[in-house]
Formats: structure tokens, C-alpha cells, sequence
């Protein structure tokens, strides 16, 4: 039996998921619990409860050998489901083999730069992901491979070495630097995620680092300061990103705040002052 990975969705063409026009491959399941999460639906594997098939207005679910079967071509997209769900999971996730990936990126190939991972968390499923580079490296040496982190995998690891070896770039979450806010945000300790900026950086394969600003919640100055050091000069991007509302749990959104415009312009401002050059506000 061949590995299979659960994933949520595909893009065929994404221009925010890493340079030039990229397949962005979104895989289901996620080690963190960011309170600011947009697409909470990816963070855990369906626990069958099937409340979402009672509100499918297409009879686009069904229950079958106690799985829920989605059917693609009776989704009318609207939702429903995702949002009654209370696991922060979908139905609309469907298995696939590396082949069959494979067989998805052909039908684009002549009009993508490369493929990006993407989630929930996509190194989780490490091993499925490192064969399914290798095989795109076989068949389309032109193709890039990138991966998009939160980190959270110790990725110096001996037992992500072909992880590693077979992804061309690396783009990495720093989502605070203080251990205990990181706690707070997220779930999880911040320890693998500034031992993975550096080992990244170190062996050449980060492309780039991103940074959620949120407003009287996270001690941004120190996280830009710090990220902005650890790539000073070298031909990394840092991405600041205004928190917005949009995607995130309805029960979490009073505790979150978007910053204004001066306070992102003076964080690019810190940014470069500390040596990120390549420094973006989105
Ligand atoms: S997606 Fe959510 S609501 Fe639907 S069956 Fe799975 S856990 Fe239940
Ligand atoms: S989005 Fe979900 S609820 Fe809406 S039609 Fe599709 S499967 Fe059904
Ligand atoms: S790491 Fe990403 S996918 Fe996982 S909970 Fe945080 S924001 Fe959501």
C-alpha cells in the first residue's frame, strides 16, 4: 500500500504561495491552535461526528462504511459545513496518493514555476511529502519544491533529512519569540520554530519568513527585531502581515486587534534598520 496524505485543498495557480505562479497543495491536520487561525478547518482530522451532512444543502455528503464521502460536483461551496463543524475540521478532504498528485501537477506543469505545501501543516506528513518531491525532481527538474512551515518539526533532525534535502526552499512562521506569548497564540512552544530559522538560514534554504502582527496581544518590536537580525543580510524576505478578521473563529475575534498603518511602516522601519532589507508589509 502506498502513502497517502490527507489534504484539503489544491490550488492549481497561487501567486502568494511562494515566486512566480506555483501549484499550492494544502494538506489537512496541524500541531498549532492559532487563536488568529484563517482556516481553522484544516487544524484536525474529521472525528466522524456528521452533524455537517445533516446541514449540506446540496446532499453533497454522505455517509458510507462510516467515512463521509464528499462529492465534489454537488458543493455548492457555501460552507455550511466547515462552520457548524465544532472539531475546527471539514469533510471536504480527500485522500490522495503521491501518484495521484503527481498526476495533478502534470496537467499544469507548463504553466507553474513549482509546487508549494502548504496547511494546516504540511511537515507532518513529512514522509509522503519528501517522496512526492523527489518524484516532481525525476520527472520535472524545473519544478520547484517549497515548503511552508510553522516551524514546529526540529527539521535538524536526522529523521527529516530527505525532507529536507529534496525541498528546494523552506518559507517559515515566526509567530512570536517570547516563549510563554507563543504558548498563548498557538499551543505550543516557540523553541524549534528560532531553532529552524537559524538551521534554515544556515544551510541556504529559507526563502522567506513571515511575521502576524497583532495588535496589544504580541510584543511585535522584539519579534520583528530578533527575525530581522537572524536574517540581517542575507537574501531572505521578511513578510510583515497586518492581522485581519477575515477566515478567523467568530469566538476568538474580540481578543484580536489589526494594527494601524504607522505601527506596520515602523516595524518595516526596525526591520531594516536591523538588517532584513527585503522587508514587506502585506
Ligand atoms: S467534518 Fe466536523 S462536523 Fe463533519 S463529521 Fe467531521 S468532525 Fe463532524
Ligand atoms: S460547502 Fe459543505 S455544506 Fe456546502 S454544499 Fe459543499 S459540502 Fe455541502
Ligand atoms: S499553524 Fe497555521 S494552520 Fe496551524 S493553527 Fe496556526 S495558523 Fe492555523
Amino acid at each position: 500500500m502506498g502513502l497517502k496524505a490527507k489534504i484539503n485543498k489544491i490550488i492549481k495557480f497561487s501567486n502568494v504561495d511562494g515566486p512566480g505562479n506555483r501549484m499550492a497543495i494544502f494538506f489537512q491536520g496541524c500541531n498549532f491552535n492559532c487563536e488568529y487561525c484563517h482556516n481553522p478547518e484544516t487544524i484536525n482530522i474529521c472525528k466522524e461526528c456528521y452533524k455537517c451532512v445533516e446541514v449540506c444543502p446540496s446532499k453533497a455528503l454522505e455517509i458510507y462504511n462510516s467515512k463521509i464521502i464528499w462529492n465534489k460536483n454537488l458543493c455548492c461551496e457555501c460552507d455550511q459545513c466547515t462552520k457548524i463543524c465544532k472539531f475546527d475540521s471539514s469533510p471536504k478532504v480527500n485522500e490522495y496518493t503521491v501518484e495521484d498528485l503527481l498526476a495533478e501537477i502534470g496537467k499544469v506543469k507548463a504553466f507553474i514555476k513549482g509546487i508549494t505545501v502548504s496547511g494546516g501543516e504540511s511537515t507532518l506528513q513529512y514522509k509522503f511529502i519528501a517522496r512526492l518531491f523527489s518524484e516532481v525532481k525525476k520527472k520535472w527538474p524545473n519544478l520547484t519544491c517549497f515548503v511552508d512551515t510553522n516551524g514546529s518539526l526540529n527539521l535538524d533532525n536526522i529523521e527529516y533529512k530527505e525532507l529536507v534535502e529534496n525541498t528546494d526552499f523552506f518559507m517559515l512562521d515566526v509567530k512570536a519569540w517570547n516563549n510563554s506569548e507563543h504558548l498563548l497564540l498557538t499551543g505550543k512552544e516557540v523553541n524549534s520554530v528560532i531553532k529552524n530559522l537559524y538551521f534554515l538560514r544556515d544551510i541556504g534554504k529559507l526563502f522567506e519568513v513571515r511575521s502576524v502582527i497583532v495588535e496589544n496581544r504580541l510584543d511585535n518590536r522584539l519579534i520583528v527585531e530578533n527575525v530581522a537580525k537572524a536574517i540581517s543580510n542575507k537574501d531572505i524576505r521578511y513578510k510583515i502581515i497586518k492581522y485581519r478578521h477575515f477566515g478567523v473563529r467568530e469566538e476568538m475575534k474580540s481578543n484580536l486587534f489589526s494594527p494601524t498603518g504607522i505601527e506596520l511602516e515602523e516595524l518595516e522601519k526596525l526591520a531594516q534598520k536591523n538588517g532584513a532589507k527585503n522587508t514587506l508589509i502585506i
